[in-house]
């Protein structure tokens, strides 16, 4: 049996990259605070790798700074321990899974 596999291919799909999601749409996120502090964070040794491709072995170089605990449920946007760096395909991830956790969290 030699029949010829049929090959799918899927429309790679491409990030824009600098539209905000809606979760960035907070206040913070368009203070000079937020930029400075971001660059510092992601200027760290620990923290110049996407964490979610790192724990797949891949190293990413991270570009965004994404609050753990969401910041709409988390109440403190500027605490650093709940700080993560990520590529923007692990925040585009990320963003969704957020979403979900935050409309979960306003439901109770
Ligand atoms: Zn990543």
């Amino acid at each position: 049996m030699n029949r010829p596999k049929k090959q799918h291919t899927y429309p790679v799909s491409e990030s824009k990259g600098y539209a905000a999601s809606p979760s960035q749409s907070r206040s913070e996120y368009h203070t000079a605070r937020w930029q400075r502090m971001r660059r510092v964070f992601l200027n760290q040794p620990d923290h110049i790798y996407c964490v979610r491709c790192k724990a797949q072995g891949r190293l990413t170089l991270a570009k965004v700074v994404d609050h753990i605990v969401p910041a709409e449920i988390c109440g403190d946007f500027w605490d650093t321990s709940n700080w993560q760096p990520l590529c923007r395909r692990c925040n585009d991830v990320k963003a969704a899974e957020d979403r979900a956790l935050i409309q979960q969290h306003k439901q109770r």
